[in-house]
């Protein structure tokens, strides 16, 4: 589909956010006429259409050329634009196909191993864990995808990568018809997104496509635990690996006994040892570690699995999942700032591992918080509710744990927690909502916080 489009007539790339702006770049590398749009005004996008332009790339910002962008021969749409923005629905209603920039990197990166993780939670974790263990094991290997950096950047890069590891999002799946890992990672899946999906079944449906073009030779590491993780992809092709926290048939598991994750039958790490906090984070390293010795049987020697041991020590995780921000008189200030839906919060509540007070709020995501009583019930001294959520919040927890309200400001939530925190206690970001009622994305969120709580120290 990119090599037809390539050659006859003009791309037309909507949005210009980094991931557009490296894709109309690499389109145009690859021998591509391109015409860039965005709807925005503001500064930045009008300084990258400039820079755009300067480089001979056609480039709109304020406005989208219908007219040109349904006369194209392909639309390559970045992962924020909804499927009912204007641009789209006018490529639809001619008939141009429409493609997300992962799908323009793979073209241009043919070639080039990955292995692709999706899944509801801790897809971010899971693949920074596996770059930095390919890393450790001699490879040149890059993380990208959604957890930051645009598979197209690293396209356009001067070096090719050995093994690129890729996170997935439903949206980017969808959008990326010739996605074929060498390893599908698919981590868990509970209801999320019910804000831009109009079921769960709709949700889970995208998710389903990291097997659309699944191969015998294709590898998929899936979660013996999650039942509806592990019925996704039950019927494709290819060789499946299953992790687990306690099944001693897994190829990944946890050893209760040993008190070891053992890999293809082997102890390979003690889980006291792990520098991250909590038992999702057993299930993540479990998943990274399988993936990546699935993905070659060099990296299942004993040199490699010494190898992979020494480099999991070394991994410390990510800023804005239970991050320690601050510790002092007694306090420790943990950062879940990406815990945004609710089964990501519970998991970081039940990290916890001293009285907790709980900071909950923002932008209400379409799911209950009833499934969280149980979990702040053991370990939250207070739960406190604020932002657009809180009505909401309250109403579905009153009653069953110590409960107070934030205030209008994240400021005036951070102090009432500074006067609710007891030496002992830990204070926790987990907003089990998205940040957008007072932050523009959840590292403006997790920064505040980290900042704020600094401010005692
Ligand atoms: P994602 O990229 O899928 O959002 P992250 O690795 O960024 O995942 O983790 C986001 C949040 O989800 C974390 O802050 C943590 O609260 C929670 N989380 C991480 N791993 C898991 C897991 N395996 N199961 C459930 N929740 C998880």
């Amino acid at each position: 589909m990119i090599d037809e489009a390539l050659t006859r007539g003009e791309i037309a790339v909507i949005g210009l956010g980094r991931s557009g702006v490296a894709a109309a770049r690499l389109l145009v590398r690859e021998g591509g006429r391109v015409y860039a749009s965005d709807a925005g005004t503001g500064a930045a996008v009008s300084a990258t259409a400039a820079s755009l332009r300067a480089e001979g790339i056609a480039a709109d910002c304020g406005t989208h050329d219908l007219a040109r962008i349904a006369a194209a021969s392909l639309v390559v749409a970045s992962p924020g634009v909804p499927p009912e923005a204007p641009p789209l629905v006018a490529a639809r209603a001619a008939g141009v196909p429409v493609v997300g920039e992962m799908e323009v990197a793979l073209h241009a990166l043919r070639g080039v191993p990955y292995i692709a993780v999706t899944g509801t939670n801790g897809k971010s974790t899971v693949t920074a864990l596996v770059a930095h263990l390919l890393g450790a094991l001699g490879h040149r290997a890059v993380a990208a995808g959604n957890i930051g950096r645009a598979l197209s950047d690293v396209a356009l890069g001067d070096q090719r990568p050995d093994w690129v590891a890729l996170e997935c999002s439903s949206f980017q799946l969808h959008d990326t018809p010739s996605l074929a890992p060498a390893v599908g990672v698919l981590t868990n899946l509970s209801p999320d997104h019910l804000d831009r999906y109009p079921s769960v079944e709709a949700y889970y449906a995208d998710k389903a496509l990291l097997f659309r073009n699944a191969m015998p030779a294709s590898r998929w590491v899936v979660n013996a635990d999650d039942a509806t993780a592990r019925d996704l992809g039950a019927g494709a092709d290819g060789t499946r690996w299953a992790f687990s926290r306690a099944d001693r048939h897994a190829a990944a598991h946890y050893d209760a006994v040993r008190d070891a994750l053992v890999l293809f039958k082997e102890p390979l790490i003690q889980r006291v040892a792990l520098p991250l906090l909590g038992w999702h984070n057993v299930e993540n390293t479990l998943a990274a570690l399988l993936a990546v010795m699935v993905a070659d049987e060099a990296h299942q020697t004993p040199v490699a699995r010494a190898e992979l041991a020494a480099a999991v020590l070394s991994f410390h995780g990510l800023p804005h999942r239970l991050e320690l921000v601050a510790d002092y008189d007694g306090v420790r200030w943990i950062n879940d700032s990406k815990a945004t839906n609710v089964a990501s919060a519970r998991v970081a509540i039940e990290a916890m591992t001293q009285p907790t007070v709980v900071l909950m709020g923002g932008r209400h995501k379409g799911e209950a918080y009833t499934s969280l009583i149980a979990a702040l019930q053991r370990h939250a001294r207070l739960v406190i509710a604020y932002g657009e959520s809180e009505p909401l919040i309250t109403r579905d927890l009153e009653g069953h744990v110590p409960l107070a309200r934030g205030g209008s400001s994240f400021d005036e939530v951070m102090q009432r927690a500074r006067s609710a925190a007891l030496p002992g206690d830990a204070v926790l970001l987990a907003p089990a909502c998205s940040s957008f009622d007072m932050f523009t994305n959840y590292e403006a969120r997790g920064d505040s916080f980290r900042r704020l709580a600094r401010q005692g120290t």
